[in-house]
């Protein structure tokens, strides 16, 4: 219907393209009945059978990587060069599992001095997976991945504005030989969401997303006592000490920052830089800013891709503006860019003292939040005084130092001289309000798992 919120509309010139029906409750109720009774057979199915499966996903993934990509610059924006790099780490991502699967849920054995004992990983049932548009195919891939393998069966309620990828990934599953029901997709609106998770028959749940949502699924859960992860915003810190290599440091934070428009919950969007180097720094970042080139993301050329919608690049702006209002000094951008699209120049914005309601916010666009501090102690402060913790860098030429600077940071990743990234074999998530739980690497696999313990006389 021309009401539903479950649609695509391109952001490079905002022209809706479809529109999905969203679910009855009668037609929710039969997909759940379809995941639990695939359950009982998919728990069963030998692990090298399932790794077949997920081998079988990625060699797709590659296969149609451009298709792939360009549905997803068409949905949410990003660069078609980005998208497609998503698709191939989507790829990785199955492979990873599928390679290393059967023996991260291998019996571990205990130490013990009551006879012998091990753990067996069993899978728990149904999973509820909620995720956000802004790595369409990345998203469902860090949860389907380790929990198919795991003998789990999984429900995806992707974000309302990327249907076709959510859609297409179901039948990318189908296609590579999934029985019926072990991965569905549902278009409900995110409103919805409480009532699926109070039902017997889904297990837990995981979601990405903003800390609003997290919360309130979390609690869903916590009230009918089931687990959760959340992996929510971040306000990540990069940290520049004075010993850095400039260069190097800013051409990261420029990259980082304009990474999928900005739209990346990793990005660097505080960057911390000690007073003796501040100002070459920013001389260098607007320079870079400076040469952006904004356009098509469909355009290989292309730097600065528009921002995921309408209401997301007047979201931003406006944020922008509270922050100037609040004393923010503007020192670039700070505007929509006079095109079709929701375009937002790169922005800069610096003196922002903690009673600016900025100070505390994420910024979800290519904004800079620019700190100058006198020395590395107050860099470290600075980086933890938001109620975020999900990543941040440290760029120094001195790796010990650097390394005593990433001990002290309280967030769930940190890395040196690089912005924060992303890789099957490295864990990711985060803590304080940027959520519980681990995706990816080893940890990955065993979230939803029970660890059961086995004990022989
Ligand atoms: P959002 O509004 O929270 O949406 C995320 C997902 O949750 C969507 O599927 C959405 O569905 C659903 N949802 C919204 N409200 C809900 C509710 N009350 N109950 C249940 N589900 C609900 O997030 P967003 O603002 O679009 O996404 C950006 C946020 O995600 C940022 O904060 C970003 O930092 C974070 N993020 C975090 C990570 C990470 O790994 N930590 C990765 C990427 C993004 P609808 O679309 O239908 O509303």
């Amino acid at each position: 219907s021309m009401t539903s919120p479950v649609k695509t509309v391109n952001p490079f010139n905002n022209e809706i393209l479809r529109e999905f029906d969203i679910l009855t409750d009668e037609q929710i109720d039969q997909k759940i009945e379809l995941a639990d009774l695939a359950f009982q057979s998919w728990r069963k199915t030998p692990k090298a059978k399932r790794a077949q499966l997920l081998h079988a996903v990625a060699k797709i993934l590659r296969s149609r990587k451009v298709e792939l990509g360009k549905l997803a610059t068409l949905e949410m924006g990003k660069l078609l060069k980005e998208s497609i790099a998503e698709v191939l780490l989507c790829a990785d991502i199955f492979d990873y599992y599928a390679d290393n699967g059967e023996r991260f849920l291998a019996d571990h054995p205990l130490d013990t001095k009551m006879g012998s004992a091990f753990l067996s990983y069993e899978p728990i049932g149904v999973l509820l997976s909620i995720q956000p548009w802004n790595f369409p195919f990345y998203q469902i891939t860090r949860s389907a991945a380790p929990n198919l393998m795991a003998g789990n069966t999984m429900l995806l309620k992707h974000a309302s504005n990327v249907p076709q990828c959510a859609q297409i990934m179901e039948d990318i599953f189908e296609e590579a030989g999934a029985p019926a029901g072990v991965y569905q997709n549902l278009f409900i609106p995110g409103s919805s969401i409480d009532k699926l998770v109070a039902d017997k028959r889904i297990k837990a749940v995981t979601l990405t997303g903003s800390e609003p949502a997290g919360a309130s699924i979390a609690s869903a859960a916590g009230k009918n006592v089931k687990k959760s992860t959340l992996e929510l915003g971040g306000s990540d810190a990069l940290i520049v000490l004075n010993d850095a290599n400039i260069e190097q440091a800013a051409e990261a934070a420029v990259r980082g920052r304009i990474w999928n428009a900005g739209q990346v919950c990793v990005s660097p969007k505080r960057v911390i830089v000690e007073a003796g180097i501040a100002d070459a720094f920013l001389e260098v970042v607007k320079a870079k800013f400076q040469a952006l080139v904004v356009g098509d993301p469909l355009d290989e050329k292309t730097d600065l891709a528009p921002l995921s919608s309408e209401k997301a690049v007047q979201d931003v702006i406006r944020q922008v503006e509270k922050a100037v209002f609040g004393g923010a000094r503007l020192v670039y951008g700070g505007h929509r860019i006079d095109r079709p699209g929701a375009f937002m120049e790169p922005t800069i914005l610096t003196d922002i003292q903690p009673d600016n309601v900025v100070y505390q916010q994420e910024v979800f666009g290519p904004v800079f939040m620019l700190y100058k501090v006198k020395n590395e102690q107050e860099a470290i402060t600075l980086a933890n005084a938001t109620e975020f913790g999900l990543g941040g860098s440290v760029f120094s030429t001195n790796e010990a130092r650097a390394v005593n600077v990433a001990r002290q940071i309280d967030t769930g990743m940190v890395y040196i001289n690089h912005v924060t990234g992303i890789a099957p074999e490295l864990p990711f998530g985060g803590t304080k309000h940027s959520g519980y739980g681990r995706e990816q690497s080893p940890a990955g696999i065993y979230e939803f798992v029970n660890a059961k313990l086995i004990r022989v006389t």
